[in-house]
Parts: structure tokens; sequence; C-alpha cells
């Protein structure tokens, strides 16, 4: 029986976020910079406020700027508009990020390619989105970003390694498969459509799951010694569980991520990473 590793995403992001802290203030020192990341927020979803509150506090301890706008949940698409135009224009705003979803009335695409693509520190502008898939330098969605991140740490090289995406929304699933792509791996997308997934997931050196579904990928799934990355966060009877069935990939997985602790952390650290590189400039 192999041991699994756990990989502890929670101790990686407070090292990421004391290096960015670290570089936050030698960019003020040496360029009387400091990055500012504004939040906006419609209406009053429990989950979304706890995330803003959060980024906000997070983004404060790294010594950036925070603003942070709560609009009401009637605020109208040209409201919103408006106040994302605004943001654009803001010299002390390097990146903005409007948190989803929003309400039914308004169209998120819309809001989201408002966005000046150098402030689109959550990666979701049609322009960034374009350049990940093309292999050209862009701001990677966070999530996904902190996958790759954890998945280097743990690999080093992944070049050659056969990678499944389990999920293929714009968020989590395609650029995970494009990040991984441009890491050299042979990447298969699954998803609800897909036939024999047990069968496809067998086939894996490294497995991501983000579907959304408790515990849905088994132990039994996987290939000995697969690295399995969960991405999901779902709410079971108050407890928060993943996608992946994590005792059962016990001694079956050479690392897993466990959740909460895992892929989560990484999204904020990779949140204040982007917002440096958008107050630096991309490179
Ligand atoms: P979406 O609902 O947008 O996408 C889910 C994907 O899973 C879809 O592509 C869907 O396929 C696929 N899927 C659904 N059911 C199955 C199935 N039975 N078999 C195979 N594939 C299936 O979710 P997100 O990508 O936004 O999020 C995925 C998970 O990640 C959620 O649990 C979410 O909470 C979590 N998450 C976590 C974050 C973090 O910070 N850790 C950040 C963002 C999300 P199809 O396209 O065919 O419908």
């Amino acid at each position: 029986m192999t041991d699994t590793k756990i990989i502890d995403g929670k101790a990686f992001a407070e090292r990421l976020r004391a290096d960015i802290a670290r570089r936050v203030e030698l960019l003020k020192s040496q360029k009387g910079i400091t990055p500012g990341l504004a939040v906006v927020l419609v209406g009053n979803d429990p989950a979304s406020e706890v995330y803003v509150r959060n980024k906000g506090k997070q983004t404060r301890e790294a010594g950036m700027n925070s603003y942070e706008f709560k609009l009401p949940e009637t605020t109208s698409q040209a409201e919103l508009l408006a106040k994302v135009e605004s943001l654009n224009l803001n010299p002390d705003v390097h990146g903005i990020l409007v948190q989803l979803p929003l309400p039914k009335h308004i169209d998120g695409e819309a809001i989201i390619n408002a966005i000046n693509p150098a402030k689109d520190v959550d990666g979701f502008h049609v322009i960034n989105a374009g350049k990940l898939a093309t292999g050209q330098e862009s701001f990677v969605p966070c999530t996904p970003l902190g996958c790759l991140m954890l998945l280097k740490d743990t690999l080093g090289d992944l070049s050659g390694l056969h990678a499944v995406v389990i999920g293929r929304s714009n968020i989590v699933g395609k650029p995970v498969a494009q990040l991984l792509l441009r890491e050299n791996c042979t990447v298969t997308i699954a998803h609800s459509k897909t036939k024999d997934l047990p069968g496809v997931v067998r086939q894996a050196d490294i497995v991501v799951a983000a579907v959304g579904k408790p515990e849905m990928v088994k132990g039994s799934w996987l290939k000995k010694g697969a690295v399995v990355i969960d991405v999901g966060i779902n709410r079971v009877n108050g407890k928060l569980v993943g996608d992946v069935d994590f005792e059962s990939c016990q001694g079956i997985a050479s690392a897993s991520t466990p959740v909460p602790g895992g892929v989560g952390p990484m999204t904020i650290a990779c949140l204040l990473e982007n917002t440096l590189k958008a107050a630096t400039g991309l490179s």
C-alpha cells in the first residue's frame, strides 16, 4: 500500500502570501506603488459576502489597498457598468474583481468583458481567456493557477504526464486544462456526457476534479500513484466535502488535496499574486 501524501494548500498559500507581502513592500519602497484591488459585490448572497470579506482582509494583510463596493441587489446593469468603468479609470486600482454569481437581471459576461483586461485579475475576460488558449502571457484564473502551483510543487516537471480534468467550466475546468497543456501534459477533459468516466480517470497520472458533486470520484477509479487535485466545495449536512471521496483514495493516490485546506486557500493567494502582477505590469 502506497502512503498518500496530503497536499497542504493552506500552508502553501500562507508561504505564497508572505512572499507576496515581501514583494509588495519592495514595490512600495522602490517605485512608490501600492497595489490596489477593487472588489464589487452586488446583492446579499451569504457565501459571496464571506468570500469578499476574506479577500479584503487578505489584501490588506499583504500590504495592498483594498477597495470594497457593496451594491444593492436592485443595481441595474447600466449602474454596474458605470461602476466598472470608473474603476477602469482609477489609477489607484490595479485589479478589479466583480464577485460572481451576479443577480439574474445582469448579464455577467457583459460585465466581465467591460473590465479593462489589464486589470482583470480574475482572468475571466475573453481577451485573457483567448490569450491563455493561444499561449500568450495573460491573467490566469485564480483557482486554476492555484491547482497548477500545487501540482508543480508536488510533481516538479509535469511534461508527458496524462492529466484528466473532470469539468469544463470557463472558471475552472477549461483554464486548468489549458495550463496543463502549456506544461506539456497530455490532457483529457471529461464532463457530464463523458462515457465510462471511471475508465477515463484510470488512465490519469493527474486527476483534477471540478464538478460540484460531493465525493463523486472514488479511489477505485484511480491508477495507483495518481496525484489528485480536488477543486470541489460542497456542503453536505453542514460539512464541507470535495468532489473526491478522499478516504477511498488513501493508499492508492500518491498525493491528494484535502477539502477544506487544499485548493480553496490557494484561490485568494493567487488573486493577490495577480493583483501584484497588475500593479507591476504584465511582462
Ligand atoms: P460548473 O457547475 O460550472 O461546472 C461543473 C462541470 O462538471 C461541468 O463541466 C459539468 O459538465 C461537469 N459535470 C457535472 N456532472 C458531472 C458528472 N456526473 N460527470 C462528469 N462531469 C460532470 O462548476 P465550476 O467549474 O464552477 O465548479 C466546480 C466545483 O469547484 C464546485 O464544487 C465549485 O464549488 C468548486 N469551486 C471551487 C473553487 C475554489 O476556490 N476552490 C473556485 C471555483 C469553484 P457539463 O459541462 O457537461 O455540464
